[in-house]
């Protein structure tokens, strides 16, 4: 094994011996970190559905509901029975579709059987005034993982990704009562329907600015823009009234539907909605269909098997009742002592950040007073949730259906339960994640942060960890979390939650330019498998480097602080072992820079860093104090 000096790479000195010894599992991308988190927890919570089904003794109905699916999910020769049938019959409404005045007339009814369609249409939090709910609309997706593959210069990847994709089609469509040649001309529809989709839709780089998803618009603008459907007869259908505005979410594929969606190319949706809405079944159905329905993700993810049925049922039925499986999970192993340590921690993380933004030398008073009360009312919700939401009530399913049918009912549950919250307040006591989930998060229109049990296990944290390697770990990643009130879209948000701006104009261009230079620090960044992507990846950096800048402020003033065990665990935390396919994906979709960068980048930013290791100018972790950048 070669020597690494820590300080011309602290990710590879942590997690070299680690990173030789991990297996990517077959049915995995990646593996370490986060990953053999979850992997760990998956594994326990598999362990605990089969001692309920074998017992019989359930500690909720919810869980039995949960359990029910999953045996049905595990039952390998009732889905070989039922095999493609019931994906037939839920695409009937698909195949009946012969003209744009039938799609008009049936509209609603496709919309609450989550069929495929030109647009997507949906409630969710307004976000200027984030007390209630308003109606939204989107693009399709693309079939490729991002619309940049569309794009000139990448026709030779573009055209072998989409060979891939035909050929899962055809094994599929092969399954049906198709004819060869209709099989031929449904996938060349799909295809060509899906060029004209990707000259409109969002990239996946556009998408990360959410701020940009707000463009409230006349229905009435709305209604002639979406011509030739009939938009405001749907809106009556679902809500029982016409909204005065519409939050559309794409406003360039929404100038263009009309091009995307007419006469013409009717008959080439109509196909498109058949195939990738058969597509989308195939999980559901018998194992040998899961099996050819998840080859186009694992191809571009270098996975070399579908998981094992029992993984994919827990999986599946865990994700069906996700609140009631994190509450469980939570209940049983998240203990209060490490709880009220949590919430010790965090407080105290927000306490230092507010102090800093005090004493900060970039903002003026009138903008460090709202950061400030922003920060007082950030909510903390640690491990899980006292009590799962009503909507769990309504999700049962008949257990005599097929799997498919029964996952299909829940999901229409879920549409119509959503489609229902149009004119009801927002519910803030709602959870983000399920307590089971190995992740954290910042919701920007609810001005809180949520940690799942999950993830306050070692390397993160332990009671048994020092204060010093928990501050590295969990400590940085609740900073990270709260950094997002104040990254290049949080910043939009006040303490409410609702867009709006706080920010004096000399402040925001202060700001502005500090977002560049964070831009610029990891821009074109070259790895192995691409390049980095600053603009990209911006708010996750930011994130981190406030993370990072509040707790080691924190240890500057802790008693007993040891910097390199913080370094040490900021850097074990990242460890991540993953297939080359899987990176180069990550660097299109994901907006968090790749785990090496992150471990590697923020610590040449901050002093400590130079102190403890003592890193000299000719260490490759060393950046000239005029190109660091601390933000928070
Ligand atoms: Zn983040």
């Amino acid at each position: 094994m070669e020597k690494i000096r820590i300080q011309d790479d602290l990710y590879t000195f942590v997690n070299q011996e680690a990173i030789e010894q991990l297996v990517i599992p077959d049915d995995m991308p990646t593996v370490g970190g986060f990953t053999s988190l979850s992997i760990d927890v998956e594994k326990l919570m598999i362990g605990e559905f089969n001692q309920m089904t074998s017992s019989g003794n359930y500690p909720n109905e919810y869980l039995q509901r949960a359990c029910t699916l999953y045996k049905a999910a595990k039952n390998v020769k009732r889905k070989a029975k039922h095999g493609i049938a019931p994906a037939l019959k839920y695409l009937k409404p698909i195949t009946q579709l012969d003209s744009i005045k039938t799609f008009n007339s049936k509209l609603d009814k496709l919309v609450i059987e989550g069929l495929p369609l030109p647009f997507d249409i949906g409630v969710d939090t307004d976000m200027k005034d984030t007390s209630r709910h308003c109606v939204m609309i989107q693009g399709p997706r693309v079939i490729l993982p991002d619309v940049t593959y569309y794009k000139e210069g990448m026709e030779q990847q573009k055209q072998a990704i989409l060979a891939m994709w035909a050929n899962m089609a055809q094994l599929v469509l092969a399954k049906t009562d198709l004819t060869a040649e209709q099989q031929a001309q449904y996938i060349q529809d799909t295809l060509a329907f899906d060029e004209i989709i990707s000259k409109y839709v969002k990239s996946q780089q556009e998408w990360s600015e959410y701020v940009k998803m707000y463009n409230p618009t006349k229905t009435t603008k709305v209604c002639a823009l979406m011509k030739p459907v009939s938009f405001r007869m749907l809106l009556k259908h679902l809500f029982g009234e016409v909204p005065q505005t519409i939050i559309v979410t794409e406003p360039r594929f929404f100038k263009a539907f009309s091009e995307v969606f007419n006469e013409q190319t009717f008959q080439l949706y109509v196909h498109w909605a058949y195939v990738t809405g058969l597509l989308g079944c195939c999980s559901l159905l018998s194992e040998e269909l899961r099996d050819i329905g998840g080859m186009y993700r694992r191809a571009l993810s270098g996975i070399a098997s579908a998981a094992p049925v029992e993984k994919f049922a827990y999986q599946l039925a865990s994700g069906m009742y996700s609140e009631p499986v994190g509450l469980y999970y939570g209940q049983k192993y998240f203990g209060e002592e490490a709880k009220k340590d949590i919430v010790e921690i965090t407080k105290q993380i927000v306490e230092t950040y507010k102090e800093r933004i005090l004493n900060n030398d970039f903002l003026e008073e009138a903008t460090k007073q709202k950061a400030v009360l922003k920060l007082s009312k950030i909510g903390i919700k640690m491990g899980y949730p006292d009590k799962v939401r009503d909507l769990y009530q309504k999700l049962v399913f008949n257990e005599r259906h097929s799997l498919f049918e029964m996952v299909h009912s829940l999901r229409k549950i879920r549409t119509l339960d959503n489609l229902s919250k149009l004119n009801k307040p927002v519910n803030h006591e709602n959870w983000a994640m399920p307590g089971h989930m190995v992740n954290a998060c910042y919701d920007p229109f609810a001005n809180d942060v949520t940690f799942p049990a999950a993830i306050l296990q070692p390397p993160f944290y332990s009671i048994k960890q020092t204060r010093s390697q928990n501050l590295g770990g969990i400590g940085a990643v609740i900073g990270h979390e709260i950094s997002h009130a104040f990254d290049s879209n949080g910043a939009s948000c006040d303490e409410n939650g609702n867009l709006a701006n706080w920010w004096t104009k000399a402040d925001s261009r202060k700001f502005q330019a500090k977002i560049k230079a964070m831009i610029k620090e990891f821009d074109g960044i070259e790895l192995p498998w691409g390049k980095c992507n600053g603009e990209f990846t911006v708010s996750e950096n930011i994130a981190d480097n406030g993370g990072m800048a509040v707790t080691l402020h924190i240890m500057s003033n802790m008693e007993g602080a040891n910097f390199e065990e913080y370094f040490h665990n900021w850097a074990r935390v990242w460890c991540m072992k993953a297939k080359p396919e899987y990176l180069q994906l990550l660097l299109r979709v994901d907006v968090h820079g790749p785990a090496m960068l992150r471990a590697n980048m923020q610590p040449r930013n901050f002093p400590e860093w130079y102190s403890t290791f003592n890193v000299k100018k000719t260490d490759k972790m060393y950046l000239a104090p005029s190109k660091r950048v601390v933000i928070w």
